[in-house]
C-alpha cells in the first residue's frame, strides 16, 4: 500500500521511533511545530477519521491513551499540551492514515489556526 505512515510503521521509511506496541507506533513528526511534536498512529491503516468503524474504538481510545501516558512519561503532563487531529483538505490533513498530534512545551493558543 502507498501509505507514508504504513512504511513508517513497517521501517521501509525511517523514522525517530518513541514508543511502539502491538497496535500503535508513536515517533517525533519530521517538521515539528512544538519543542516536543510526537505523532501517536494505529498500525493498522485507517484513511481518515471518517473511515473509523465501530471495531476500531478501542484502538482510538488507545492512541489517546498512548498520548497520556507518553506525555506523563516525558514529564509535560501538569504543565499541558495539546492533541490534535486533522481530516480531510480543509481539517489540514496531509498523510492519509489518521495519526493524532501530541504538542508540548510551550504554550498554544486557542482557536487554532
Ligand atoms: O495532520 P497532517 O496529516 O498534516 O500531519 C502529517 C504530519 O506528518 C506532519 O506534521 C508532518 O510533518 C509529519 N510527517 C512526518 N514524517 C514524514 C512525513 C510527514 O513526521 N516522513
Amino acid at each position: 500500500m502507498d501509505c507514508l505512515f504504513c512504511k513508517i510503521i513497517n521501517r521501509e521509511i525511517p523514522s525517530d521511533i518513541v514508543y511502539e506496541d502491538d497496535d500503535v507506533l508513536a515517533f517525533n513528526d519530521i517538521d515539528p511545530k512544538a519543542p516536543i511534536h510526537m505523532l501517536v498512529v494505529p498500525k493498522k491503516h485507517i484513511a481518515t477519521l471518517n473511515d473509523i468503524e465501530e471495531g476500531d474504538l478501542a484502538l482510538v481510545g488507545r492512541l489517546q491513551y498512548t498520548a497520556a501516558r507518553l506525555a506523563k512519561e516525558q514529564g509535560f503532563a501538569d504543565d499541558g499540551y495539546r492533541v490534535v487531529m486533522n481530516c480531510n483538505d480543509q481539517g489540514g490533513q496531509t498523510v492519509y492514515h489518521i495519526h493524532m498530534h501530541l504538542m508540548g512545551g510551550r504554550r498554544f493558543t486557542w482557536p487554532a489556526g
